[in-house]
């Protein structure tokens, strides 16, 4: 039986292949923009230098002060700049910190913005921003926020280092987790899902053995449209909201920290979404990584690639998992299984030592 659901995807386009930062030039024309802000920061900036000749001086400002997690203050020069220069379109072009300050102006400017990813993260595919002020981290949706038109180029991610490469290969990984048991997930998006996941354990292992095998490079970052495709039109649980509570309250690294948690997380819910645990191991096992349960699959893979698999190694302290699990609680996260203290304190303590999370009873 099909269940009810509704479909909801914001309109985004997508140009997808090795070598399509060439196309950036026409994508830029085709949205109309004349006076363009690049957003790009750290290696990235230096990754982008093809922009400047092909846009030939359609590129007025330059914003490289990217910072994680886009503190308020980044956010408020990144949108003067623009309106200084009277801006009419975003080219973002990095990671999710650079995706991130594109949104927050667009955010306060109502911008469109052409997104060129080279990470796993997936926010170029999402409506949802992000800003920090202090220790305290606001997300929200809104439909500006969402670029117009998204470039992956696989070539583009060829440089990302192996131990950045598998981390923020989980991180995308969490998004198709998380989707395939939202409760309101439609069938199309679960599909979508699981073929995210059956991507990323296909490709990540041999990203890591050969940074520079571009076939791998092209399956991984399809992996992350599907798994940003995912996270922009699925609800997501408890997972995502320890991810949230942790890297605000701790400032732990965003894709390390997630990947982390999620072999813990998806423990947590296992007898609690059959039907998503099923596809992730199908998809898992359609990859080469088989296991007896979903959680261990994840583990596994992560195992082989060389991503974190405990908190501890990524620099929270155990003093912390107290409160911390009191602030998941607090945020009442929708979730398969019943979010309680005691549940998501063994969470955080399995997921800060890194044991291998237990076998389901399959
Ligand atoms: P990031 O953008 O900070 O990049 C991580 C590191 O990789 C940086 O040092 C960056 O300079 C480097 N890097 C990126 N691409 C590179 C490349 N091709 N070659 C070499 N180095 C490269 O981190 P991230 O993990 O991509 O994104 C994390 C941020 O994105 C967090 O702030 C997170 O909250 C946000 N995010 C938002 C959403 C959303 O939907 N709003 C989704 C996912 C992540």
């Amino acid at each position: 039986m099909i269940d009810s659901f509704v479909h909801d995807v914001p309109a985004c386009r997508v140009v997808f292949g090795a070598g399509s930062l060439d196309q950036v030039e026409s994508e830029v024309a085709r949205l109309g923009g004349e006076r363009v802000m690049l957003v790009a920061g750290g290696p990235e900036a230096a990754l982008a230098q093809p922009l400047e000749r092909m846009l030939d001086g359609k590129i007025v400002a330059r914003f490289a002060d990217v910072t994680m997690h886009v503190p308020v203050d980044v956010a408020s020069a990144a949108e003067v700049l623009a309106r200084a220069n009277d801006v009419d379109l975003l080219l973002s072009f990095g990671g999710g910190s650079a995706t991130g300050t594109a949104k927050a102006v667009a955010l306060g400017t109502g911008l469109p913005i052409l997104a060129v990813p080279t990470t796993y993260a997936g926010s170029e595919m999402t409506s949802i921003w992000g800003l920090t002020e202090g220790q305290r981290k606001t997300t929200g949706r809104d439909p500006r926020v969402l670029p117009k038109t998204v470039v992956y180029d696989p070539e583009l991610t060829v440089g990302l280092p192996a131990d950045l490469s598998a981390a923020s290969g989980m991180n995308a990984m969490a998004h198709l987790v998380e989707a395939l048991y939202d409760p309101a997930v439609s069938p199309v998006s679960f599909l979508q899902a699981e073929e995210g996941v059956r991507a990323l354990a296909s490709a990540l292992p041999r990203v890591v053995a050969d940074p520079g095998d571009l076939s791998a490079r092209g399956e991984a970052l399809y992996g992350a449209w599907l798994a940003g495709w995912a996270l922009g039109t699925t609800g997501m649980g408890v997972h995502h909201k320890i991810c949230h509570v942790l890297g605000g309250a701790y400032n732990l690294p965003h894709a390390p920290m997630h990947s982390a948690v999620l072999s813990h997380a998806t423990a947590f819910n296992e007898d609690h979404a059959p039907r998503a645990m099923e596809a992730i191991r199908r998809a898992l096992g359609s990859a080469g990584i088989d296991a007896p349960s979903a959680a261990a699959g994840i583990y596994n893979l992560e195992t082989i690639i060389g991503a974190p698999t405990a908190l501890a190694e990524v620099g929270m302290n155990r003093e912390d998992l107290d409160e911390a699990a009191r602030l998941v609680v607090e945020a009442r996260p929708t979730n398969p299984r019943p979010v309680d203290m005691d549940g998501v304190r063994a969470l955080l303590l399995a997921a800060y030592e890194g044991t291998l999370p237990r076998v389901a009873a399959v």
